[in-house]
């Protein structure tokens, strides 16, 4: 890889090196190791505002902001002396918090569906704890997700269709069994009439459709006018329920995430990333009647040892009051669709052909001349191209997320000046690739 000559990264490339032998891939979760985009990592050593630093002394901006939490900006000063205070009372109870109180009245008070609300340790857990609660509410076994569609880990997410949705319930991932996925169905996003035959086809056994109300895990991909509202109809016709993942979106595109800002109010939702003000925060919530199956108010098994834990209650508490401050949702808005038009602008001055948008602080672009309604139509993207940008970026000082299939992340610490330097470092690179 070609570097330009006060491009330094011997130090990442040292510690990364190291890494391999010790972590598989070097990593402690997959995207992080550049793969799809080529050349290493970065390693990190510190973060603040709406910047990162390497072990090498290189300044980013970054617009991945650990996947989304930092939406306040790194390390904010509230959020980190918050912690220092709650550090001196203890890391961990294991028992009931005032934290946890307060926390879930602000989770019920800004989010739609939320009546009662349960904290665990990520989306990963808050996904297949609420699928265990779907299941248990309806008695039924299938659910119906979307391809392209992430909701962590969990066995019975990791499918995608083959040629669409005749070919059901292939596992992603050697060691999940084909008995744990050949219940979940799948359908392009953003298809009605997919999911309405997925529910013609199997009467009465479908206990609900989970999604991302706003796609981030394919790339950028926004709800078509009336998508979210016909699942609602769907769901409610065939008594399953309807289930928003909003790991990524809640608190992000809007306080009280899609389902405020769609106005479509599903049965349950997930939360993850922001909630947790950059500590390891998972929750799962929704009406009080589906809420109490949940152990030990009901008979759904589901615990954690240091699910509630009050350094993490209190970094999510700090950071949904900084984003209660007026003017912070127009701000994110305003700041991201300046970054957006211009990359889309500069894109199109150096004659690339590509589409993208934003939602309030969470944006994308694809490389792709058509406009992307699913994750058949992102992988039209060329991510060879999208690689080179991404590492000429990054030498540029700026810090995307490295995938083609990310979406990216502003936050309120981010400024017109940040995002000028973006608009032109993009151009810079841009115009040194070819078409
Ligand atoms: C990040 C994410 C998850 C998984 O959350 P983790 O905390 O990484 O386990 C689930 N669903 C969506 C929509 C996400 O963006």
């Amino acid at each position: 890889m070609v570097s330009t000559n006060s491009f330094n990264t011997t130090k990442s490339e040292e510690i990364f090196t190291a890494a391999q032998k010790l972590m598989p891939g070097g990593v402690s979760s997959p995207v992080r190791a550049f793969k799809s985009v080529g050349g290493q990592p970065i390693v990190f050593d510190r973060v603040k505002g709406a910047y990162i630093w390497d072990v090498d002394g290189n300044q980013y901006i970054d617009y991945v902001g650990t996947w989304g939490p930092a939406i306040c900006g790194h390390t904010h000063p509230e959020v980190i002396n918050a912690l220092k205070e709650a550090l001196d009372k203890g890391t961990s109870f294991g028992a009931p918090s005032v934290q946890e109180n307060i926390l879930a009245e602000m989770v019920i008070d800004a989010v739609p569906s939320i009546e009662m609300v349960r904290f665990v340790n990520s989306g990963t857990e808050a996904c297949m704890s609420v699928l265990r609660l779907m299941r248990a509410y309806t008695g039924r076994d299938k659910i119906i997700k979307f391809e392209g569609c992430y909701h962590g880990h969990a066995d019975m997410f990791l499918v995608k269709a083959g040629s669409g949705v005749a070919t059901l319930g292939l596992p992603d991932s050697p060691g999940v069994p084909k008995t744990t996925t050949n219940n979940t169905l799948t359908a392009p996003y953003n298809d009605l009439e997919a999911v309405k035959a997925l529910f013609a086809q199997n009467p009465g056994e479908i206990a609900g459709v989970i999604l991302e109300p706003v796609v981030g895990n394919a790339g950028f991909i926004p709800p078509e006018a009336g998508f979210l509202e016909g699942l609602r109809v769907l769901t409610q016709e065939n008594g399953a329920l309807l289930v928003f993942d909003e790991v990524m979106t809640g608190f992000r595109i809007a306080y009280g995430g899609a389902q405020e800002k769609f106005r479509v109010t599903p049965d349950l939702t997930t939360l993850g990333k922001v909630i947790g003000g950059g500590l390891p925060v998972g929750a799962y919530g929704g009406k009080a009647e589906i809420m109490s199956l949940v152990a030990p108010a009901g008979p759904m098994y589901q615990a954690g040892t240091l699910s509630g834990n009050p350094l993490a209650m209190t970094a999510g508490i700090k950071t949904l009051e900084l984003l209660q401050k007026p003017g912070t949702y127009a701000y994110l808005e305003q700041i991201t669709k300046q970054l957006i038009d211009g990359l889309l602008q500069v894109a199109q001055e150096t004659g690339h052909a590509v589409t993208g948008g934003n939602i309030s602080g969470m944006f994308g672009m694809f490389f792709t001349n058509q406009v992307v309604h699913n994750y058949e139509e992102a992988k039209t993207s060329d991510t060879t191209k999208f690689g080179r940008f991404h590492r000429g970026m990054l030498e540029k000082g700026i810090y995307l997320a490295p995938s083609q299939f990310e979406a990216g992340f502003t936050s309120l610490a981010h400024t017109e000046e940040d995002v000028q330097k973006t608009i032109a470092a993009a151009k810079e690179v841009l115009k040194d690739l070819p078409a």
